[in-house]
């Protein structure tokens, strides 16, 4: 049996809205490209243990359930996606080298499918998953997440890449690496800066643009086009999610013209501008 493709995309603050207090009933997992690299963060063994229960909480990363229970997911090509079920799924792509996997939450009405297709994907069953973000501060909430809080935080990531600290699996704001890419250029900083090497003014002007951009995703504000769970197109607003990809690989930049270069890193590939991000090392 084929996985379904995904008929809508819900936002990760309407999700909760959509499953809240609905009993999961039934959980789903399929393989749909066993690919060449091993999905260390995956862990399916559990998976069964959710049906039946009632979810408490959810949102982009966990669905948290009556008892304790908790799944956490998170993905750098994948997403959660939602459809209905009394509609005609049809294939999803395979793509030739990474692993790929569907994890489908059963409700009464509607499925949340997660769709597991990079190397950077997790998924994980808790007995006792702290249901605080990751990253420690709200970045919705200007009281919370302040410059200099920012600052600290990124003190305490040690030396890594800016990159590596800000987004991917590991990073700080569960963004797509190409929208992370896109406020790195905007703030001239090379995605492979070392994080001590970042002047006042990077960190000042990485500050101001991820509670705008970041906080602007979140909320739904800023995003790439999506079908909604009624099935209406919803137009996304912006072109900053697909600036910093391939496709725009030796093309322009749009402030200099110098032709859009790319470094690899955390397993993929980050696309910048170098001679408006100059590396910091
Ligand atoms: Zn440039």
């Amino acid at each position: 049996m084929q996985p379904s493709i995904p008929i809508s995309i819900l936002l990760s603050k309407e999700i909760q809205n959509a499953v809240l207090g609905q009993v999961i009933q039934d959980m789903q997992l399929h393989c749909f490209n066993e690919g060449a690299y091993v999905l260390e963060t995956l862990s399916f063994d559990r998976i069964k243990e959710l049906v039946g229960k009632k979810v408490v909480q959810a949102n982009a990363n966990i669905i948290h359930v009556e008892g304790g229970l908790t799944a956490e997911f998170g993905y750098d090509n994948g997403g959660i996606r939602v459809y209905d079920r009394k509609k005609e799924p049809s294939t999803l792509k395979k793509t030739p080298k990474t692993g790929g996997y569907t994890v489908t939450f059963v409700f009464e009405d509607i499925c949340l499918m997660v769709v597991l297709s990079s190397w950077t994907c997790r998924f994980k069953i808790y007995d006792d998953y702290q249901l605080v973000p990751r990253y420690p501060l709200d970045i919705t909430d200007p009281t919370d997440f302040t410059f200099t809080r920012f600052k600290e935080w990124l003190d305490s990531r040690g030396n890594i890449a800016i990159i590596d600290a800000c987004a991917t699996y590991k990073g700080a704001f569960d963004v797509y690496i190409s929208f992370m890419n896109y406020i790195l250029w905007m703030c001239g900083i090379h995605p492979k800066s070392k994080l001590k090497k970042l002047s006042e003014n990077d960190i000042q002007c990485l500050y101001e643009n991820v509670v705008k951009m970041v906080r602007d995703f979140k909320d739904g504000t800023l995003i790439s086009e999506y079908v909604d769970i009624n099935g209406n197109k919803i137009c996304g607003n912006n072109v900053s999610l697909s600036l910093m990809t391939g496709k725009n690989y030796q093309k322009p930049c749009p402030k200099c013209g110098s032709p859009i270069e790319s470094v690899k890193g955390s397993g993929t590939k980050h696309y910048f501008c170098p001679c408006c991000q100059v590396l910091k090392k």
